[in-house]
């Protein structure tokens, strides 16, 4: 699928208005909210556009797929953001590139995730449904999770991160990660970042208090067909 620049651009212009205006609106600055361009599925020459574009923080969510588009392209100044689901496995791969995981959701992963010679921040994300195919601690179990990332050296704890589940009206889940947030800032009062807001519910995350957007579609246009 050819990629159009200037569409590309106007998109991306187009959603930074959006966010600055939604961040008003909720009379909060829209410096302090970064935006996550998430360019799963297409190719490492897309990001190459977004960075010429002035994009500086790229999402991604598959290991394998992430780490050979980060090997690519070296060269640009950007951080690569790991939203997926993250096998154990596969975590020394990601923290070679990756600035920053936003889907730690178990002890085995912290464990796999920490050492090394930089240190990797990490958004804890929450399970908002009972569903345990879509990744996530339960809420009951932050604190202790939380606990384990304090420990370990080689990270950095920022936050909550969290997807809102399908059928439940987006600004009521994203208040439930608000609270979330408050009660872990208790425990760990730097952990102030809140990873939530996607193309289609955005507005509502900044108005709940987002610190980082995820957002795919809205910028790259529709992801090109994959397996
Ligand atoms: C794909 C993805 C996004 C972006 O979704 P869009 O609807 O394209 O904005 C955000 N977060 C996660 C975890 C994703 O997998």
């Amino acid at each position: 699928m050819p990629i159009e620049t200037e569409g590309l651009a106007d998109r991306l212009e187009r959603v930074r208005h959006r966010v600055a205006d939604a961040a008003r609106a909720a009379g909060r600055d829209p410096s302090e909210i970064t935006t996550i361009v998430v360019t799963k599925f297409h190719p490492a020459s897309l990001v190459r556009e977004l960075a010429t574009l002035g994009v500086r923080d790229v999402g991604e969510n598959r290991a394998q797929e992430a780490a050979g588009k980060a090997a690519e392209l070296t060269d640009l100044d950007v951080r690569w953001h790991f939203i997926g689901q993250l096998q154990t496995n596969k975590a020394k791969a990601v923290r070679h590139f990756a600035s920053a995981v936003h889907s730690v959701d178990r002890p085995g992963l912290v464990a796999a995730l920490d050492g090394g010679d930089r240190v990797l921040d990490c958004f804890l994300q929450l399970a908002l449904t009972d569903d345990p195919g879509r990744g996530g601690v339960p809420i009951p179990e932050l604190p202790a999770l939380a606990e384990r990332v304090l420990a370990a050296p080689g990270l950095r704890l920022r936050g909550v991160m969290a997807v809102a589940p399908l059928g439940v009206e987006p600004r009521r889940a994203f208040a439930t990660v608000r609270e979330a947030s408050e009660s872990l800032r208790a425990l760990a009062p730097d952990a102030t970042d809140i990873s939530a807001g996607m193309s289609g519910d955005f507005g509502d995350a900044i108005a709940e208090g987002a610190t980082h957007l995820r957002i795919g579609t809205a910028i790259t246009g529709k992801r090109p067909e994959h397996a």
